[in-house]
Parts: C-alpha cells; sequence; structure tokens
C-alpha cells in the first residue's frame, strides 16, 4: 500500500509538470510554425491533469466509499463520451466554423467551473468563509462566461441572436443584475458562517445563478459589430478566472494555474483588441452599443460599378504596387492558396505587393495570419493597418478579398454606424480598388458599405477563389 504522503507528493510533482506543459504549450503557440507541437504539449499537460486528479486522496476515499465504489466507471464514461464528442466535432468543423464552436468551447468552460462549485457547495459541508467567496465568484463569472458565449456563438454561426438588440436602460438593469447576484452571494455566505439558515442560503446559491446566467445573455445581446471580437476574448478570459476560483475553492492548484493562463492571456488580449479597435473596456461593457443604423455614409445611393476578370487584369498588369486586403470571404472560399499565386505573378510582373491585416478581419483573432501561414506567405509582407494606411494613397491597386467591414468608411465619418470609431484599412484611398465578393451580402456588422459605390472602386463579383484563380490564369496566359 503507498503511503498518504508519497500519494500527495507524486500528485504535486504530477500537477507541476501538467501547469510546466501548459506554460511551455502557450509559448509554442505564440509561434505558427510551433504552434501544433505546442497544442500538442498543453494537451499531454491536461491529460497528466485529469489523471492526477483522480488519484487525489479526496477521490479515491469518495470511491472507496459505498455507494459510490463504480464512481471510476461514471469517470472513464464522461471521459469517453466527452473525447469522442470532442474528436468528432473538431475533426468534422469547417475552418469556418472553428470561431463558433471556440466561442461555444469556452462557454462549456464557464459551465463547467459553474457546475464544480454548486457541486462543492452541495457535497462539502466544511466550506469556510474564503472558499464561500471563491465559490461565489466561479457561479458568477462561469455563468456570465456560459450564457454570454452561447448569445457568441449564435450571433457568429448565424444561427441566432444575428440583430443586435439594444435593451433600453440596459447599464441600469445589469447594475440592478449584479447587486441582486452580489445579495445572494452575501446571503449564502452568511448560512456557511452559520448566521443564517442553511436553507436561506440554498435559496442565495441560486438566485446568484440565476442572475449572472441572465446577465451573460444581457451583456452580450446588444454588442456587434466590431465589438464582437474584443467581447469574445472578454468570455474567454473569463472562463479562464472562473476556473481559477473554481480552483482556489476545492483547493487544486493545477486549476488555478490553468485558469489564470487562460485568464491573464485573454485579459491582455482583450486590452490589444480595445487599442486596435480604438474602444475603452468600459465603454465595451457600459457604452451605448446596438445602434442599429443600416446605412453607410451620407451620400446619395449609388449602384456600385463592376468589371471582367480580363478587364481587372490589364489594370493588375500594369500596377506598379498592390495590396491584398483579405476578410472573412477570403476564408470561407479558401482563397489563400490562390492569393498566394496571384501575388507571385505580380511581383513576377515586377510589383510590389503587400498584405494589409486588420486585427479583427475575419472571425476569430488572427483569422488572416493562420490562413496566410498555411498558404505560405512570408510574415515579413504582412503589415498592420498602422503600417499600411500612410502608403494607401500611392498604391496602385488595392485589391479586398471577402473583406468588408474592415475596409468601410463610413467607421471613419459616420457618427450612427455601429462601426463608427473603429479603425479600419484605408482601401478607398488608393488609385484603384477591387472588391471581391460574390453579391451584395452585407459584412458581419450588416451595414452598407459607401466605399463600394466610390468612382475609384470596381467590383468583381464571384466566389473569391474562382476569380483570383482566373486573375492567375490570365497571367499564365499572357
Ligand atoms: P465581413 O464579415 O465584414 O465581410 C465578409 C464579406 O465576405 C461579405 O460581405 C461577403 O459578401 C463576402 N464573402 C463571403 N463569402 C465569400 C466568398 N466565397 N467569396 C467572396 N466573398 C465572400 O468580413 P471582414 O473580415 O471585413 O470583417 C470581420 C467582421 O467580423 C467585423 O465586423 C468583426 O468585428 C467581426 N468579428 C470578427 C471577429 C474576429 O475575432 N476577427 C470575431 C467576431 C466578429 P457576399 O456575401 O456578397 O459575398
Amino acid at each position: 500500500m503507498i503511503s498518504e504522503n508519497i500519494m500527495v507528493a507524486v500528485t504535486t510533482i504530477l500537477y507541476m509538470i501538467s501547469a510546466v506543459l501548459f506554460i511551455r504549450g502557450i509559448k509554442l503557440l505564440g509561434k505558427a510554425d510551433t504552434a501544433r507541437k505546442g497544442n500538442r504539449l498543453s494537451s499531454i499537460g491536461m491529460m497528466i491533469a485529469v489523471v492526477t486528479v483522480l488519484l487525489e486522496k479526496e477521490v479515491t476515499s469518495t470511491i472507496s466509499n459505498p455507494p459510490l465504489t463504480n464512481a471510476y466507471i461514471w469517470v472513464a464514461a464522461a471521459i469517453a463520451l466527452g473525447s469522442i464528442i470532442g474528436a468528432v466535432w473538431a475533426k468534422k468543423v469547417e475552418m469556418t466554423g472553428m470561431p463558433q464552436l471556440v466561442a461555444l468551447f469556452n462557454g462549456f468552460g464557464g459551465l463547467s467551473s459553474l457546475l464544480v462549485a454548486l457541486t462543492q457547495y452541495m457535497t462539502d459541508k466544511s466550506i469556510n468563509i474564503f472558499s464561500s467567496v471563491a465559490l461565489g465568484l466561479t457561479i458568477a463569472i462561469g455563468a456570465i462566461a456560459f450564457t454570454g458565449s452561447v448569445v457568441a456563438w449564435g450571433k457568429l454561426s448565424g444561427k441566432m441572436f444575428k440583430k443586435n438588440i439594444a435593451i433600453p436602460g440596459k447599464n441600469v438593469i445589469n447594475a440592478i443584475f449584479a447587486l441582486i447576484g452580489l445579495g445572494g452571494v452575501v446571503v449564502y455566505s452568511l448560512s456557511i458562517a452559520g448566521i443564517a439558515d442553511a436553507s436561506v442560503g440554498k435559496i442565495g446559491i441560486i438566485v446568484v445563478s440565476a442572475v449572472y446566467l441572465i446577465l451573460g445573455f444581457t451583456m452580450v445581446i446588444s454588442i456587434g459589430g466590431g465589438d464582437m471580437p474584443v467581447i469574445i476574448s472578454l468570455l474567454n478570459a473569463f472562463s479562464g478566472l472562473a476556473a481559477a476560483f473554481a480552483g482556489l475553492s476545492i483547493s487544486n492548484s493545477v486549476l488555478v494555474v490553468s485558469g489564470c493562463l487562460v485568464g491573464t492571456s485573454g485579459l491582455i488580449l482583450t486590452l490589444i483588441m480595445c487599442k486596435a479597435m480604438n474602444r475603452t473596456l468600459y465603454a465595451l461593457l457600459f457604452g451605448t452599443f446596438g445602434k442599429t443604423s443600416k446605412k453607410g455614409g451620407s451620400g446619395e445611393q449609388k449602384e456600385p460599378k463592376s468589371m471582367s476578370v480580363e478587364d481587372a487584369y490589364l489594370i493588375l498588369e500594369a500596377a506598379s504596387s498592390v495590396v491584398f486586403i483579405p476578410g472573412y470571404g477570403m476564408a470561407v472560399a479558401q482563397a489563400q492558396h490562390a492569393v498566394k499565386e496571384l501575388c507571385d505573378k505580380l511581383e513576377e510582373n515586377g510589383a510590389e505587393v503587400s498584405f494589409a491585416i486588420h486585427p479583427v478581419a475575419g472571425r476569430m483573432p488572427g483569422h488572416m495570419n493562420v490562413l496566410l501561414a498555411e498558404a505560405n506567405v512570408p510574415y515579413e509582407q504582412l503589415k498592420t493597418a498602422d503600417d499600411m494606411n500612410p502608403q494607401m494613397a500611392n498604391t496602385d491597386v488595392a485589391i479586398v478579398i471577402g473583406a468588408n467591414d474592415v475596409v468601410n468608411p463610413s467607421a471613419l465619418d459616420d457618427e450612427t454606424s455601429p462601426l463608427y470609431g473603429m479603425p479600419i484599412i484605408n482601401a478607398f484611398e488608393a488609385r484603384t480598388v477591387f472588391v471581391l465578393k460574390r453579391g451584395k451580402g452585407t459584412g458581419f456588422s450588416g451595414v452598407e458599405n459607401p466605399l463600394f459605390t466610390n468612382d475609384n472602386t470596381v467590383m468583381i463579383y464571384g466566389d473569391a477563389k474562382q476569380t483570383v484563380s482566373s486573375l492567375v490564369s490570365e497571367f499564365d496566359e499572357a
């Protein structure tokens, strides 16, 4: 029989190993060429953490007590079921469905922490005040992360909550909810301290859970357009923080470490996104978002001009500087490899080619960078809006590939636009702008784009991959 002390030492060491693997994994995820290895290391760390939990004294002693003798079978069944669903889902998902899948997984993280906290409350009779506060925070943050992420999933997949619903007096309503929830935490903490009755404590815990579940919903439902990416990374941070507090309340060090890693990296990403989007966190959460103006710009409505691929080739053939501006449509069309081919043809033809990458282009942070890295576009060719905008006026052709919101000039001058205030790639300043899209579809924010009717803009309608491949063929045939 292994002594208890040795078991404690072994589990502590295993927890440390998994924490180190998480940290190393995150570091490797920072670069495209080491990202796969980072993912693998983090997964191994997670597997070690899960196995170690099952070796913990509290778990083994619970399991040796009837009627839970077959608890390991339940755990194994849950792991098998979760792994099968996760693996099939991840394999089946299209690249364009990845952002909503990530949002949903994020929400499940929040839900798990919420359930851990509720189970701890129901089963642990020796909770102290410190654990009770940690439990309250786990429930509150986990609940917001869960319902907020479900709304984000609905918005990203276009299946639900597509319209930004402006809730009148949203801040007051949210503040009332938050206060009621806080009241619930106080009530059940008093019951834990023995000052209030246990049944009152139970009501308190139900109130906290219900109120914060609603709060997650009301917080995210009115957010759209350029603010969605920021709120998604904030929800990501919330799910990490909820896990960290859950770790504190059940005294599990690896949960605290992994939760803090997710929480802090999510918060850092949120702040970086806020800066890139010209928003403050305060304005995002408490500002008057959800303006539903559909128009873009104040000029009279004109029809966009369109051009054939053959004519577009003649302009490109004469261009000495070209900037590609990719967006979500490039991901939908999976046009990145064709774009790289066109980039090579243009360079062979003597043109200087760059890529202008907007921080929220696509549907997840770094979406365009990942796609273009997959197509072997050199990292040095990817430029930020700050790098490219000053040069845009001297650019012969800007090729907008399935981007819409990130090149919408109403973000600069139309105060009624939900995009107002978001920095854009100033494609409209280029001498000629080609916009490659299938038809008259709006972007994620659902607003019209005045760029399409500018005098220097021509639309090339069709699937982006087909259009770009046809342009490559024109160069081949020349
Ligand atoms: P948009 O969503 O604004 O526009 C995409 C455009 O692509 C559409 O107008 C569509 O027009 C076109 N398109 C779709 N499929 C194809 C295809 N096969 N071939 C050619 N064109 C196609 O994309 P942007 O990248 O400009 O902007 C991203 C938006 O998403 C921003 O509003 C951002 O806030 C939001 N967002 C970003 C997140 C992130 O982390 N990056 C997360 C959540 C939201 P048509 O139908 O006519 O073809």
